[in-house]
């Protein structure tokens, strides 16, 4: 290390000293002695941080104490904005997982509201007086409207799989098709899952082709659990051949042996009438008399996030009572928003329900909308950017329809001054931000993600970025 670091080193502000300025400013009635020497210290340290990956020392002017201090006293302010925040998401993906999936349609935001303000009947029967079960609330909607026998909510999906892995299969054999061994962003993955659950996994047939009598082979005194995997997020085209869900319901009754089926993205509305690929909807799948279906609160269902659990009466029974149903719990919050998401007409569904009407809103639509934008934006005059409109294709995401391209209308933009990348990412630091994609060199905001009531935060967002 040169000399001039050693010696900046050695006049980095003192903790102590930082501390008695702040302290005379009666600073410490706001908030605690111990915070603040956090803080000191994290500012500091960044400014040690600074010196020593500076190449050259020379450039360095370390800030008077008094100038620590406002540093000192911005970063504790800054530790009080909201880290979770609203963004625009601009991306054309609609099911987001890192952008928070499914947006809350008005009934869910309502019924959180208004149930969680105050007390609720939560664990409490109206009727008797007397303690009741959170799950009953929406247990009978669920059943009302996808026709099974019984329902239980808890946490994800990714519970949802633990848990009747766990009560239907521990310490005995899972069948699981080679080609269904799947991995869903964010770590779950199908053989880790089972391992946790205690459940052996017995892999049969081959990557691309497993038959019915791969499944029969496999069938021993050890087997407990027959399980099939909505292949969510990617297809295997060509040469394949898949058990029909049918076909195991009647191998796993032959058996005496309950099959389940990890749907991934359960849907109560029939999507091919928008011009959509026909995934089974849920409905669909227990009319096969599956014991036991599992799927997320947060992809097609449009609404929290949740697992979802669906199926014959005993087999819900004894998934209840599994000790563990009470670590993976569903909360209040989650309960209140799912039912405010249940519409029994589907017609409603569509209407209501933002993952759906962005899912099949017609593309004319869509266009007028991007023209309305793009309108909007012409009218700032921004200095240095192009702006046009461009034909592309939406994503629906979250594991669901992984082929469908949705045809969209998107924005383009260009700018004199900064790059495609810069400008994405100065597009990240207004206040609420605008979540963005870039290919061949163009800034593309997907209208199709993008609702009306958000124009005026990518007006100001965009307006925010080329100021900074
Ligand atoms: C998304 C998905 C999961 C995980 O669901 P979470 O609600 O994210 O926990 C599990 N299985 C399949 C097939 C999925 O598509």
């Amino acid at each position: 290390m040169d000399g001039r670091k050693k010696e900046l080193l050695k006049s980095l502000p003192k903790i102590d000293e930082v501390m008695l300025i702040i302290e005379k400013r009666g600073a410490f009635a706001e908030t605690t002695r111990s915070i603040v020497k956090s803080a000191c210290r994290s500012v500091v340290e960044g400014l040690r941080q600074e010196i020593m990956t500076k190449k050259n020392a020379l450039d360095i002017r370390l800030p008077e104490e008094k100038q620590v201090a406002d540093q000192v006293m911005e970063f504790i302010d800054s530790l009080h904005q909201y880290r979770l925040r609203r963004v625009v998401n601009a991306t054309g993906v609609i099911l987001h997982t890192n952008l928070g999936r499914a947006p809350l349609c008005a009934e869910a935001l309502a019924r959180i509201a208004d149930v969680a303000a105050g007390y609720s009947n939560l664990e409490f029967d109206l009727e008797k007086g007397e303690r009741g079960l959170r799950y009953n609330h929406v247990q009978r909607l669920l059943c009302e409207l996808s026709g099974a026998e019984d329902a239980l909510v808890v946490n994800n999906n990714a519970a949802a799989v633990l848990l009747v892995l766990n009560t239907l299969a521990q310490g005995r054999e899972a069948l699981v098709s080679r080609g269904e061994l799947i991995e869903i962003g964010g770590e779950f993955r199908i053989p880790d899952v089972m391992e946790k659950s205690g459940t052996r996994l017995r892999e049969v047939g081959t990557t691309n082709r497993t038959r019915l009598s791969d499944y029969e082979k496999g069938i021993g005194p050890e087997t407990g659990l027959i399980m099939k995997v909505h292949t969510s997020n990617f297809r295997i085209v060509g040469f394949t051949e898949e058990a029909e869900i049918r076909e195991l319901v009647a191998l796993g009754k032959k058996h005496d042996v309950p099959v389940m089926h990890d749907l991934g993205s359960g849907c109560f509305t029939e999507l091919d009438c928008y011009g959509l690929e026909r995934e089974p909807t849920v409905c669909d799948v227990l009319e096969t008399e599956v014991d036991v279906i599992t799927f997320s609160g947060d992809k097609l269902l449009g609404g929290p996030q949740a697992g979802i659990i669906l199926g014959k009466k005993d087999i819900l029974q004894r998934i209840k009572k599994n000790p563990l149903n009470r670590a993976l719990r569903i909360d209040k919050l989650t309960l209140a928003a799912l039912e405010g998401t249940i519409y029994l007409r589907p017609g409603k569904a569509v209407s209501h329900l933002g993952v759906l009407r962005m899912l099949t809103e017609p593309v004319s639509d869509v266009s007028r909308r991007a023209k309305k934008l793009l309108a909007m934006l012409r009218k700032e005059r921004f200095e240095g950017l192009t702006l046009s409109l461009k034909k592309g294709f939406s994503m629906a995401g979250g594991g669901a329809l992984p082929t469908q391209e949705i045809p969209t209308m998107l924005i383009s933009i260009t700018s004199k001054q900064l790059s495609p990348g810069s400008l994405e990412e100065s597009l990240r630091r207004p206040d609420v931000p605008i979540i963005a994609r870039i290919s061949d060199n163009e800034v593309l905001f997907d209208l199709r993600t993008i609702a009306e009531e958000e124009y005026s935060f990518i007006r100001d967002g965009l307006k925010y970025a080329m100021s900074s």
